[in-house]
């Protein structure tokens, strides 16, 4: 029997972080959602060791968590604020310090795994009749005419909406049919990931040390243990997935100059190749990208996230301001107008940050040394570039 054709205001492809906010946000607006997830959430347990996946939440994107209903799921699973960031030249003595008491805030954002934050955004979404959520299950084709985008499954089942959002990460399926280009910038570098225990308490800190080969991030998680992220050349950081885990601890310790005494246990290591990708275009007819579907950046400052969930905050502000047609061409030019040049800056600042401090020359090393030195001491700087980073 023909499976029945099943209405929505919007489909959403891809029920991560950002797909999973988005779905929350519209199917609270009254929209109804469907959202095609391709794999199921492994379940949560708070014995559960920690996932090496794990993103650093800006205080915005707290807020808009907040709004979906979700933040109290994250925290009643775990998530850690953290209070300071120390970031340091490993080339020389420029030093630049954020506290969060100085600027009147409890925290500068918190530390989550980002199969927490999924988690409590599905539950958030089961509980609304506004949104289905179709899992495991994947986009197969789309039929795209002026009213509408119909969608098939791989269940075979088909769907109609106004509007499909690809929120499918960086390899897009969505932005693959709908014939969307990208601009792809290999580094040459991988993210090393894994959660460590150290010697010292972190002191609700994140500690980044930047390196010529890349930087180095001690995120903190429960007292003792960090999720770090190191990034490295490719081969070195293949190398580094080798050692022995004694050896690996000796070297991570030295990398981060001893600030938080012996790494003393390490778990499973990974290793992702990093790239910076930005779509040609963010929308097409009935089509539109959010998040690394439509841009990913170098996880040097932990944005890619928060600016997904950004671009899932205009999204629906653009439908709700719109006169019921959510894939109108106005929704979606205003959308990508408002989005693209925020993205692309950040991206430009994670590369232009990625260049100075990679650079081992030594009028770049004066240059940056002095350069955090004395933002370090221009308060006002200092904390508008924190406050930027919080999104505050
Ligand atoms: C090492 C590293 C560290 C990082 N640290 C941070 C950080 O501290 N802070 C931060 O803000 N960002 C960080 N990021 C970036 C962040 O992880 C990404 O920006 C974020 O995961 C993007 O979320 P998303 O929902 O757009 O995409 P994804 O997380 O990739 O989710 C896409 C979802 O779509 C599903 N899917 C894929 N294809 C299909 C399909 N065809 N049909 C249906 N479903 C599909 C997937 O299963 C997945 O659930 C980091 C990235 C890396 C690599």
């Amino acid at each position: 029997m023909k499976a029945m054709q099943v209405q929505y205001d919007v489909i959403i492809a891809g029920g991560g972080m950002v797909g999973a906010t988005l779905a929350c946000l519209l199917g609270k607006l009254g929209k109804r959602v469907a959202v095609l997830e391709a794999y199921q959430p492994t379940v949560f347990s708070p014995n559960d060791p920690y996932d090496l996946r794990v993103s650093a939440l800006s205080r915005a994107s707290q807020r808009a968590l907040l709004d979906t209903g979700a933040w109290d799921g994250i925290a009643a699973r775990r998530a850690f604020p953290y209070e300071a960031m120390q970031v340091w030249d490993a080339t020389g003595s420029g030093e630049i310090r954020f506290d969060a008491a100085d600027l009147g805030e409890p925290d500068l954002g918190h530390i989550v795994e980002n199969r927490v934050i999924q988690l409590a955004l599905l539950d958030t979404l089961q509980a609304l009749d506004t949104v289905d959520w179709y899992c495991p299950d994947k986009l197969a084709a789309l039929v795209v005419n002026e009213q509408h985008v119909t969608v098939t499954l791989h269940s075979g089942q088909t769907l109609q909406a106004q509007l499909l959002v690809g929120a499918d990460g960086a390899q897009s399926k969505v932005r693959e049919l709908a014939g969307i280009g990208m601009a792809i910038q290999d580094y040459g570098q991988k993210g090393l990931v894994c959660v460590v225990q150290t010697e010292f308490p972190h002191q609700f800190t994140a500690w980044q040390r930047f390196m010529p080969g890349g930087p180095l991030a001690f995120l903190p998680l429960a007292e003792g243990f960090c999720s770090i992220v190191w990034t490295l050349p490719a081969d070195q950081a293949d190398a580094m997935l080798r050692l022995s885990d004694s050896d690996f601890c000796r070297e991570l310790s030295q990398a981060l100059d001893y600030r938080l005494g012996e790494v003393t246990a390490v778990g499973e290591r990974a290793a992702v190749s990093l790239r910076g990708r930005h779509a040609d275009s963010y929308s097409q007819e009935r089509v539109v990208l959010v998040g690394d579907a439509a841009h990913t950046i170098h996880p040097l400052a932990g944005q890619g996230v928060n600016l997904g969930i950004k671009d899932a905050l205009e999204l629906v502000a653009q439908i709700r301001q719109s006169s019921g047609d959510c894939g109108s061409t106005k929704v979606l030019r205003a959308y990508e107008r408002a989005r693209r040049g925020d993205n692309i800056l950040t991206q430009k600042a994670m590369d232009g940050f990625r260049l100075l401090f990679g650079n081992t020359l030594t009028p770049w090393k004066i240059l940056r040394n002095s350069g955090l030195t004395i933002v370090n001491r221009m308060g006002f700087l200092k904390y508008e570039m924190a406050k930027r980073a919080m999104g505050i």
